[in-house]
């Protein structure tokens, strides 16, 4: 094979430690790696470098590959000798093997190898249902929270001793590499470690009471101030009353997001409030005074003036949601109501006005359909 021995193509020496075969490796992958590489033969250079590498990294390979000679070592790899035991496959299929390692250097060596470290709790959201009271005036609600907290025996470490050590699966990296063996050559891949769960760091002895979360599941009753001005779809935020985070990392925030109830007498349009009175033709017709309650029911006199339309809303300043200091409206929709059985003697004046308008009274020895229809 051109370039000598394996270790030529490392360019290091026949007793260099597996440290320095590995940066070896790295320093000339860097440099002949194909997308970085454009210099003619850059592929072919490269794949000797893998080869290389995958038998001076491994030390079982290493070993017969000194003892064979590379002459031997590589003939007998190439032919189809497979099942030999220590032979098999061989990590020459140098299109491919390594490049787990590639990857680790050019890809997780920046990202994915350092440890996540303590993690933050998560978010909670809960819903609310508050009254338009409660929203237009503000109000302190008393709320029952289950969440988690730090645990109280390990003050939230997870660790009997409040002690945390470096994780011994991961070597406190927080990641595990799997080396796997295939017939395109040796692969690594890197994952979340299982025992530490990336964190890089266990309890020394897991906690009797937690067992080891560092967290235990509480109710809670928590007073949750509404401001006044609140409307459907609103999120209260609760600093720190989300879950647990981990020890020395922040707590997640609780979300209270607030849904109000349609109130019998009074809807809601931004800051203003809108209600409904209904009056009588006459006053429409020649004005009036009429009462109004309020949402905190104080009694308000309304002046209606003469002429007034059906629908029209009249506006009570400042007795709407009291946001900010700067309160929204109240406005009256006048609804004119005509009364289905008056007295006798406002029926007559009604008659009167009929009369005087012009108009005939139905005839009430004939039915109204048949007066209606025209049948005679
Ligand atoms: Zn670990
Ligand atoms: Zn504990």
């Amino acid at each position: 094979m051109p370039g000598g021995s394996y270790y030529d193509i490392l360019g290091v020496p026949r007793n260099a430690d597996e440290k320095e075969i590995k940066k070896a490796y790295r320093n000339l992958a860097r440099k002949y790696h194909p997308d970085v590489c454009k210099e003619p033969g850059a592929e072919e250079k490269f794949k000797q470098i893998n080869e290389a590498y995958s038998v001076l990294s491994d030390p079982q390979k290493r070993a017969q590959y000194d003892h064979l000679g590379h002459e031997t070592y590589t003939s007998a790899s190439k032919g189809s000798y497979s099942g030999g035991g220590g032979f098999h496959g061989g990590g020459f299929s140098a299109d491919f093997s390594g490049f787990g390692d590639i990857f680790d250097f050019f890809g997780g060596g920046f990202t994915g190898s350092r440890p996540m470290g303590p993690q933050a709790g998560s978010d909670l959201l809960m819903r609310m249902e508050i009254s338009l009271e409660e929203a237009v005036f503000g109000a302190d609600r008393e709320i029952e929270l289950n969440h988690t907290e730090a645990c109280t025996h390990c003050n939230g470490t997870g660790s009997e001793t409040r002690k945390m050590v470096h994780c011994p699966r991961c070597g406190g990296s927080g990641q595990m590499r799997q080396m796997s063996q295939t017939i395109f050559g040796q692969f690594v891949r890197m994952s979340t470690c299982t025992e530490c769960r990336g964190r890089g760091r266990i309890p020394e002895k897991k906690c009797t009471v937690c067992r080891g979360t560092g967290h235990t599941q509480v109710h809670r009753k928590v007073m949750v101030h509404i401001p006044a001005g609140i409307d459907t779809g609103m999120r209260l935020r609760m600093e720190g009353f989300g879950e647990a985070g981990d020890y020395g990392a922040p707590n997640g925030d609780l979300f209270i997001e607030v849904q109000v109830r349609p109130h019998p007498h009074f809807r809601r349009s931004g800051d203003n409030l809108e209600t409904d009175i209904d009056i009588s033709p006459a006053q429409a017709v020649v004005g009036s005074v009429a009462e109004v309650e309020t949402i905190d029911k104080k009694k308000v006199e309304l002046a209606i003036p003469a002429g007034i339309q059906h629908n029209t809303a009249l506006k009570i300043p400042g007795e709407g949601v009291r946001r900010r200091g700067k309160p929204g409206d109240l406005l009256v929709r006048v609804r004119i109501a005509i009364p289905r059985q008056p007295k006798a003697e406002i029926r007559a004046l009604y008659e009167k006005i009929l009369e005087l308008e012009g108009h005939r009274l139905p005839d009430s020895r004939k039915g109204f359909f048949s007066t209606f229809m025209g049948k005679k």
